[in-house]
């Protein structure tokens, strides 16, 4: 290896130095591409986290009701408790995080 070749870690070859610059320039503005996406999955990631937690921050995609949105184990007993909790209720209760008690639609919100 002469005095100008460079071994970066993720590449086999050894490069000279004007490419191994090059290369790191370019790992390093994937990098901060990559670091921005990231940061906006963990923010809807977050945002999700605290509509599951607490169903009352959420609206109803199907009617923007926001007062009679819950968490789905929360809006399935109160179905059973008025009767109103058939089989195809409770499946899709099963599936998403939320029901609007309104309208009954169940949903889980998506934070796009
Ligand atoms: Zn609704």
């Amino acid at each position: 290896m002469s005095d100008d070749e460079i071994t970066l870690p993720w590449i086999d070859e050894p490069m000279d130095s004007e490419e191994a610059i090059e290369a790191l320039g370019q790992a390093s503005i994937d990098d901060g591409d990559h670091l921005e996406e990231l940061e906006t999955r963990i923010e809807r990631l977050e945002r999700r986290a605290s509509a599951l937690e607490d169903g009352s921050s959420v609206e109803c995609p199907e009617c923007d009701d926001g007062g009679n949105v819950y968490k789905a184990g929360v809006g399935a007993a109160k179905l059973a408790n008025d009767g109103g909790l058939t089989d195809g209720s409770a499946d899709a209760l099963n599936r998403e995080s939320h029901v609007c008690l309104a309208c009954h639609e169940s949903f889980t919100p998506t934070f796009e």
